[in-house]
């Protein structure tokens, strides 16, 4: 059965779309832990990280880096933080999480956001692209 990342892929589920290439795709995540809290995932389905063929690894990482920079850019965060979990969705995806103290990493606080605000987050980042 395709993952719901699949079905974001595919667009048979709505996402709040960042970036996309041929491979992958960044949206904002829908239960963020701050706001501009974004996952980059591949668009084959995958579901472990380090099952990623080297070079899908390597391109993950260099999409992830370039959408990183532009959160930060975008959200006013001391940095932004890199984590990878996959215990709830089996499909690969890098979160990026705009930080401005370990609360923010520890998946126990989360923002919750208006659809004004997502649409208004997606732009925000959208400009530094
Ligand atoms: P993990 O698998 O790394 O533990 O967490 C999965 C992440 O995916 C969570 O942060 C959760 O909020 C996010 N997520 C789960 N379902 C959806 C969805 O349908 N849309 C979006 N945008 N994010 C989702």
């Amino acid at each position: 059965m395709a993952s719901i990342f699949s079905k974001i892929i595919s667009g048979e589920l709505p996402s709040y779309k960042i970036a996309e290439t041929d491979e992958f795709l960044a949206f904002l995540d829908i239960n963020p832990n701050a706001k501009g809290h974004t996952l980059c995932i591949p668009k084959k389905e995958v579901n472990k990280i380090f099952d990623l063929d080297e070079k899908s690894y390597l391109d993950l990482m260099v999409f992830s880096r370039k959408v990183a920079i532009a959160i930060e850019k975008a959200i006013p965060c001391k940095r932004v933080g890199m984590t990878v979990v996959g215990l709830e969705v089996p499909h690969v995806h890098v979160h990026l999480i705009p930080l401005n103290s370990m609360e923010d990493i520890r998946f126990l606080n989360k923002a919750s956001l208006t659809t004004q605000e997502f649409q208004n987050t997606v732009k925000a980042i959208k400009a530094y692209l």
